[in-house]
């Protein structure tokens, strides 16, 4: 058997930098630090940190007044930074700029006296973050066009979750386009996200099966799973290792892995030698230059050796 390794894949700059904010808060200021919301939507980089020090809440009002307490990098809704002042908490916000972009874009279509569409998928903790920054109706391409509510002489801003299908959300797009031809469409899917989705078709297209190495309740590492079925290859999102079944790949001598922007590399390399491939092919090979700044008050601080983005 052959492994195929989709490049680019794993931990996008998002990631790393709010990943090295828990790290350098911890530094900085020493445990605990609280953080709203997984850090990131991945159990192991969540387990990596609370050894560390940092304790992941979910509600600010459980959070201790007076903590340090990082935002997490979905983006939160204005409620929780109120809450967070009533509190006087310390807040480090690891919000992703390019999710910070769309709650922008939000804030300035509203003003504008515009009908803000979001599509995006209910629930999901970035949705939550950008449907609190503005007046907006959402449109969950995975549910029934809504029929109502649908005003009509209004000018029409539509933004997207930043970690949706590519194909479904043009899909979603094209359907609000059929109701308001002038709408102003923004493409907020972000770069990682549509560098990842390329990887995985073009991956799928070379193998008879494709393992996404992620968690559950990421969004990225579910579109790249349906990505690859949709080329016509079973594709199955595991954790590691231990979630793999040796039945699947009976007969098959080309396997895919790829893995989603909040996944550790070590996790897939777990994989591969689990797997014990002949050989290991890199396809894709995609170079993804970008970082973001870090907050001002964390910039001259040193990250402590072993960190989890270094793996
Ligand atoms: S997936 Fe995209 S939006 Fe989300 S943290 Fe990474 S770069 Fe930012």
């Amino acid at each position: 058997m052959d492994v195929y390794l989709a490049s680019p894949r794993g931990f996008c700059a998002g990631v790393v930098r709010a990943v090295d904010i828990v790290e350098l808060a911890l530094a900085k200021f020493g445990p605990p630090v609280y953080v709203k919301h997984q850090i990131v939507h991945n159990p192991h980089v969540v387990a990596d940190l609370e050894a560390k020090g940092a304790r992941t809440i979910e509600h600010v009002e459980d959070i201790p007044h007076g903590a340090v307490v990082v935002f997490s990098a979905h983006g939160s809704p204005p409620s929780d930074y109120d809450a967070a002042r009533k509190q006087n908490l310390h807040v480090i916000d690891a919000t992703c700029p390019l999710v910070t972009r769309v709650h922008n874009e939000a804030k300035k279509y509203a003003r504008e006296g515009k009908q803000v569409i979001l599509v995006g998928h209910r629930g999901h903790q970035e949705v939550i973050g950008t449907t609190g920054q503005a007046p907006m109706t959402l449109f969950d391409e995975r549910e029934e066009f809504p029929s109502d509510g649908w005003k009509q002489g209004v000018e029409v801003a539509v933004l997207t979750q930043t970690t949706l299908s590519v194909r479904d959300t043009a899909k979603a797009v094209s359907e609000i386009q059929k109701r308001y031809p002038a709408a102003i469409v923004r493409n907020d899917i972000c770069y990682a996200t549509t560098n990842r989705q390329e990887a995985a078709q073009e991956l799928a297209k070379l193998t008879q099966i494709v393992l996404v190495i992620g968690a559950q309740n990421s969004s990225n590492c579910n579109r790249l799973r349906e990505v690859a079925i949709a080329e016509g290859v079973p594709a199955y999102l595991i954790n590691g290792p231990d979630e793999m079944n040796m039945e699947w790949f009976k007969g098959v001598k080309r396997v895919g892995i790829t893995s989603g922007a909040s996944t550790p590399e070590k996790l897939v390399q777990a994989v591969v030698k689990a797997l014990g491939p002949a050989s290991v092919i890199h396809i894709g090979g995609g170079e993804e230059n970008i970082t973001f700044t870090l907050p001002r008050e964390l910039r001259d601080s040193q990250k402590p050796a072993n960190t989890v983005s270094g793996d």
